[in-house]
């Protein structure tokens, strides 16, 4: 499914969004507030996420200058490029035998829209990460609701620890948008309630489910990326299995794909040598 309503990128509501101002409450009261004239959120939906790298100092040379420091110095960057074969030589030694430093004098800085659920599971990896997520505490969180697009896999099936997932059937896959689109609708008309009877956003935002859409700035460099890409990816080429959630695994694969184009021996490299992070 392609992305229905809005674009999940706070701070800008699409044309035509508008925000209930006049709510009924539990109790049947309906209670003024403090905004904008009466009107109506719409909630969205997507089975989409959003990576976009915003900035970035990453390059096959600074691995190669970090590495080489031991050996030969300082030098210039220009006199490191002059002999690809030999770099090409380097990092994928550096990769197999896991000296693992000199991979981190780079830095990726990523926009990322998705779901809670995969932000809970995204800032579990520590080291080599920083996080700046948007507040719910300071701004009134946005309806955009995660929904499984028609190709994810919905059902499960072997045992824990030796499990694969399935298709789901069209049945299947209606009872699923259908659930959840009515449960998001319910959940986010009761937080505008709140608000609307002037319950501050931290205490209101506790009924709103980990399918809503969050943002953040996710900074990290080569090697903690490679780390991140091999448990949050499956990849023919891996080395040890994982096996992530697939929502993780479609905003590790936009990250992989910025990766790669950045710096594109190190990627190699990382593949050749069964994706395990040096
Ligand atoms: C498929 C999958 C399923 C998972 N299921 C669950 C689950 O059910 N429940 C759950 O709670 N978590 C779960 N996790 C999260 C997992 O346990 C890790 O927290 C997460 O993958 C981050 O990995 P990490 O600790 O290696 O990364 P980072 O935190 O980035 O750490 C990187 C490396 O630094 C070292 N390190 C970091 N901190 C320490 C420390 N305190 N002591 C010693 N060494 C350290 C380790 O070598 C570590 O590998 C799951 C992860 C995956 C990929």
């Amino acid at each position: 499914m392609a992305e229905r309503g809005g674009s999940g990128r706070k701070g800008s509501r699409p044309e035509g969004w508008t925000r209930v101002v006049r709510a009924r409450s539990a109790v049947g009261r309906t209670h003024p507030v403090t905004d904008t004239p009466a009107q109506t959120v719409t909630p969205s939906f997507r089975s989409d996420v959003t990576v976009e790298l915003v900035k970035h100092t990453a390059a096959d040379s600074d691995v190669l200058w970090a590495a080489r420091v031991s050996t030969a110095g300082e030098q210039s960057l220009e006199e490191l490029q002059k002999d690809p074969e030999r770099s090409k030589g380097l990092i994928n030694y550096l990769m197999r035998d896991r000296h693992g430093s000199p991979f981190e004098h780079n830095s990726m800085t990523f926009f990322i829209s998705a779901p809670i659920l995969v932000f809970r599971e995204f800032m579990r990896h520590r080291v080599g990460w920083s996080y700046n997520e948007e507040s719910g505490r300071y701004r009134e969180l946005e309806p955009v609701f995660y929904v499984p697009g028609q190709d994810r896999k919905l059902v499960q099936e072997g045992r824990p620890g030796k499990y694969v997932f399935v298709d789901g059937s069209p049945e299947q896959h209606k009872v699923v948008s259908d659930a959840m689109i009515d449960s998001y609708r319910r959940s986010y008309e009761t937080y505008q309630e709140m608000l609307a009877a002037g319950i501050a956003r931290e205490v209101a935002r506790s009924v709103l489910p980990v399918g809503l859409f969050s943002s953040m700035y996710a900074t990290c460099n080569a090697r903690s990326l490679m780390h991140f890409l091999g448990l949050r990816t499956q990849h023919e080429q891996a080395k040890v299995p994982s096996f992530p959630q697939r929502e993780i695994e479609m905003v590790g694969e936009k990250m992989e794909r910025e990766w790669a184009r950045l710096m594109p021996l190190t990627y190699a490299a990382f593949n050749a040598n069964g994706r395990i992070a040096p």
